[in-house]
């Protein structure tokens, strides 16, 4: 992602917090002057603009919840869901696989290839059967994952 996608793509979310502010909170537009700039901006009242950037913030955070189980559910691993969640960089004794696993606590999710809720419970041990419980019996992927460890191809 470029800086001015990025820029792009914040512009395109304020514009739906101030809608959610004025249509959901009730916010009136108001007037406001911007050091350096010669005319004045419309925005919505700020309280307002406050707790639409809250209630974003917080579906947000559901997001990112909701993308990293169906993400385990399609077969990404904890590191993918980690790169997705920017955590580059390794500090102290977990790796950044269980980061992101302790980050979003995502202990259950539905498996797309068996269809059965799986329960989770983080990259902390190599061995699938020690990590992923629910699987239904003869699931083709918890097999590939339990044929990938015991051949030493796992991660
Ligand atoms: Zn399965």
């Amino acid at each position: 992602m470029t800086r001015r996608d990025r820029e792009r793509a914040a512009w395109s979310l304020r514009a739906v917090i101030r809608v959610v502010a004025r249509e959901v909170f009730g916010a009136p537009m108001v007037t406001r002057h911007v050091p350096g700039l010669s005319t004045p901006l419309q925005d919505v009242e700020p309280i307002a603009g406050v707790r639409a950037a809250v209630f974003a913030r917080d579906v947000a955070t559901g997001q990112v919840r909701e993308y990293a189980k169906q993400a385990r559910g399609a077969g990404h691993s904890w590191d993918d869901i980690a790169q997705g969640l920017g955590l580059d960089r390794v500090d102290g004794p977990q790796t950044r696989a269980q980061r992101a696993y302790l980050h979003l606590a995502a202990a259950h999710w539905r498996c797309t290839s068996c269809g059965a809720l799986v329960t989770d419970r983080g990259p902390f041990k190599t061995a699938p059967e020690a990590n992923e419980n629910g699987h239904a019996t003869g699931c083709a992927r918890y097999a590939a994952e339990i044929t990938a460890y015991r051949q030493g191809n796992d991660q």
